[in-house]
């Protein structure tokens, strides 16, 4: 059976798991024992995916960046995917304040349900120039230290810094280059190693998922998570498509034959950081894209590039301002569009990510950064598929780059 029809079985079982769990009761001794099981399971999976994923990230775009020197295509590949980036995520923007007038969530939806919840909640308050800032710091950092840690954006900067002056001076670093190749091949190696485990780590994290996420309080939010979900699903199932028909020329059937275990584990996994191996997996072994286009794209695009990210931040900023009786101008809801740009930037690819930037872009537009205790409860559903058409996006992005370098 191929990993792919594991993966599919792993979803299903999941889900049906979670149902029964939840249908015999979450609280009752054998569901609590299952629980524990499958929260195990699903951690130690993501635990897995998280420890290779530093020399991953380094190794391949080192490597990625030094190696389109021999296709001396370094510069058009970077051209393309910041192009293809800026394109998707400003369409996705647009989307998804386009759906939020439509549909106008949150209008009628009374905050004193989620009072709670919103006292709880403490916002980190930073103003748009301080996160600017924050994040411009946050890009060089001793390296050594990033690796240590896992941050990842610095690590992304240092690792094109080394690769591009591996590139600009080849013949003074054949160990390091040589080094840096076999140190990616290995990293590979656990990667496929890891990916066996990933039918069973997939079907652990949809069983808790399903059966603890409380429907009472999904109930009350459904219509936003109805239009953010659509929307979302329409930005991957008609737009990404329109757009890799049209740039790289291939088939949408075919693209979703090959990349489907890379979605199904963002979906899963809601981090487009953790599901990067297997994206590149996808993206070499099902779809034919070189090494060099998916060690540059997917580990930039991984976090740079947020579709659906971007698409859920612009839809819950308006309707966060319907909760909160306002209409926001269209000086403002420029802001939010720039903001929103940022912020999926900022956004590392973990789990709810998206939640810390969506304060950044309140605040942006004067609207109560504590209003996040609303979205927080409902956050790990919408997380998974927008998580999915991050990965889309990045996936689409490196076929274009791919049929443009040939
Ligand atoms: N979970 C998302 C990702 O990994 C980021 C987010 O929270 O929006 O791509």
């Amino acid at each position: 059976m191929s990993l792919n029809t594991q993966i599919l079985l792993g979803t299903l079982f999941g889900l049906l798991l979670g149902a029964g769990l939840r249908y015999l009761g979450v609280d009752e001794p054998f569901s609590q024992q299952v629980l524990y099981f499958s929260g195990l399971m699903g951690s130690l999976f993501i635990d897995l995916l998280k420890m290779i994923l530093t020399p991953l990230i380094f190794t391949s775009i080192a490597i990625g960046v030094a190696n389109l020197r021999v296709h001396d295509q370094m510069h058009k590949v970077w051209q393309i995917t910041l192009l293809c980036s800026l394109l998707t995520t400003t369409l996705s923007i647009i989307i998804g304040l386009s759906a939020a007038h439509i549909f106008h969530p949150g209008q009628g939806l009374t905050l004193l349900s989620f009072q709670e919840a919103t006292h709880g909640f403490q916002a980190a308050q930073l103003t748009l120039p301080e996160f600017f800032q924050k994040f411009l710091h946050g890009l060089f950092v001793n390296p050594f230290a990033a690796l240590s840690q896992g941050i990842v954006l610095p690590i992304v900067v240092f690792a094109l810094f080394v690769g591009i002056a591996i590139a600009a001076q080849a013949e003074r670093y054949p160990n390091t280059t040589k080094l840096l190749e076999e140190g990616f091949a290995l990293t590979m190696t656990l990667v496929r190693w890891v990916m066996v485990l990933a039918p069973f780590g997939i079907m652990a994290l949809l069983t808790k998922l399903v059966a603890t996420e409380n429907p009472a309080l999904l109930g009350s939010l459904a219509k936003f998570v109805a239009v953010v979900t659509g929307t979302t699903v329409f930005h991957g199932l008609v737009v990404l498509p329109l757009i890799l028909i049209v740039f790289a020329r291939v088939s949408p059937l075919r693209f979703w034959r090959g990349a489907r275990p890379a979605l199904l584990t963002a979906f899963a996994t809601s981090s487009s950081s953790a599901t990067m191996p297997v994206t590149m997996d996808c993206l070499e072994k099902e779809l034919g894209v070189s090494r060099g286009v998916t060690g540059f794209v997917v580990p930039l695009g991984a976090h740079l590039n947020m579709d659906g990210t971007a698409l859920y931040e612009a839809a819950a900023a308006l309707f966060v301002a319907n909760l909160a009786g306002i209409d926001l101008t269209l000086g403002q809801q420029l802001v939010v569009c720039f903001t929103v740009m940022l912020a999926s930037i900022g956004a590392p690819g973990i789990p709810s990510a998206g939640m810390v930037t969506m304060v950044m872009v309140l605040q942006s537009v004067g609207l109560p950064a504590e209003a996040i205790a609303i979205l927080l409860p409902i956050d790990r559903i919408l997380d998974t598929v927008r998580t999915m058409v991050n990965v889309e996006g990045d996936m689409v992005t490196s076929m274009i780059v791919q049929k443009a370098t040939g």
